[in-house]
């Protein structure tokens, strides 16, 4: 407020100045001498009307300023909010995890920019039968311990999703196919070891079996899907709790 006053003091000074020195040339130049009146007049009118219009432009000037940084401060709350809600849309509620769609679409981002890699398909084994024995929620549990163990089993950077209801999948960057099996032999393992209780002492074992390929140059992503999920089809068919990463598994198998 004191810098407001203060800048329209100085606009209305400089204003009397201005005026003071046009009537000393002006009203001499017209052959009039320079009465009191003419003294007044120059000096109070402007400072009077100088002092008030530029008080009150100063003022809305600060006041726009003000709005300007009010609709800033919104426009970033409403950014960040933005961000958090495409965030949550992208994941799958109960894992954290890349949803199905959001899988794919990092998928293809990631297979855009390089040709390495190796993706998986990992299906928790007869878990119709955890949901029949001990229940839905006792089953959202044990989904729960898979997926954290699918977590331990992967490398940092590498991409995870919730494709199904009991089906996940992973992409390795950059594996090759030693790595992706050790990847996918570690996973089996970690899902392995849980030590699953729903009701007593008792251990209900939990496992999965796990179907990968690795990339190669101009393969699509559905075709990455069609060669993973016909190992995983495989490792079913051998037995489950099985990782096939094996590029001999027949066609039609
Ligand atoms: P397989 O070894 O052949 O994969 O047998 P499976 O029983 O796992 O496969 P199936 O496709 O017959 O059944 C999948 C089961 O997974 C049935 C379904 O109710 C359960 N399921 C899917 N999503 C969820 C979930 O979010 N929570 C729970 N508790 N169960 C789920
Ligand atoms: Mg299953
Ligand atoms: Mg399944």
């Amino acid at each position: 407020m004191n810098r407001l006053i203060l800048k329209s003091a100085a606009v209305a000074f400089g204003s009397v100045a201005v005026s003071l020195l046009l009537t000393l040339i002006i009203v001499p130049a017209l052959g009039f001498p320079i009465s009191r009146t003419i003294w007044l007049t120059s000096t109070v009118c402007p400072l009077a009307l100088a002092w008030i219009a530029s008080a009150t432009t100063f003022w809305q000037s600060e006041r726009l300023k003000s709005a300007h940084r009010e609709l800033a401060r919104a426009h970033a709350q409403l950014a960040a909010a933005h961000r958090r809600l495409s965030e949550k849309a992208s994941r799958d509620d109960m894992t954290g995890m890349l949803n199905r769609e959001s899988f794919f679409a990092a998928l293809d981002g990631s297979r855009r920019k390089s040709d390495r890699g190796a993706l998986l398909i990992i299906d928790a084994d007869h878990f119709k039968k955890i949901n029949d024995s001990f229940g839905h929620l006792t089953g959202d549990d044990a989904l729960l311990l898979i997926a954290a163990a699918i977590e331990r089993g992967v490398r940092s950077g590498d991409v995870l999703g919730r494709i199904g209801g009991e089906e996940f999948a992973a992409f390795l960057t950059g594996a090759t196919e030693q790595e992706a099996k050790r990847v996918a032999e570690r996973i089996r393992r970690e899902v392995e070891l849980i030590r699953f209780r729903p009701v007593d002492e008792r251990t209900v074992p939990l496992t999965v079996s796990i179907g990968g390929t690795t990339c190669g140059e101009g393969i699509g992503v559905s075709d990455l899907m069609r060669a993973a999920d016909r190992r995983l089809y495989e490792a079913k068919h051998r037995g489950r709790n099985l990782a096939i990463l094996d590029r001999d598994v027949p066609e039609a198998a």
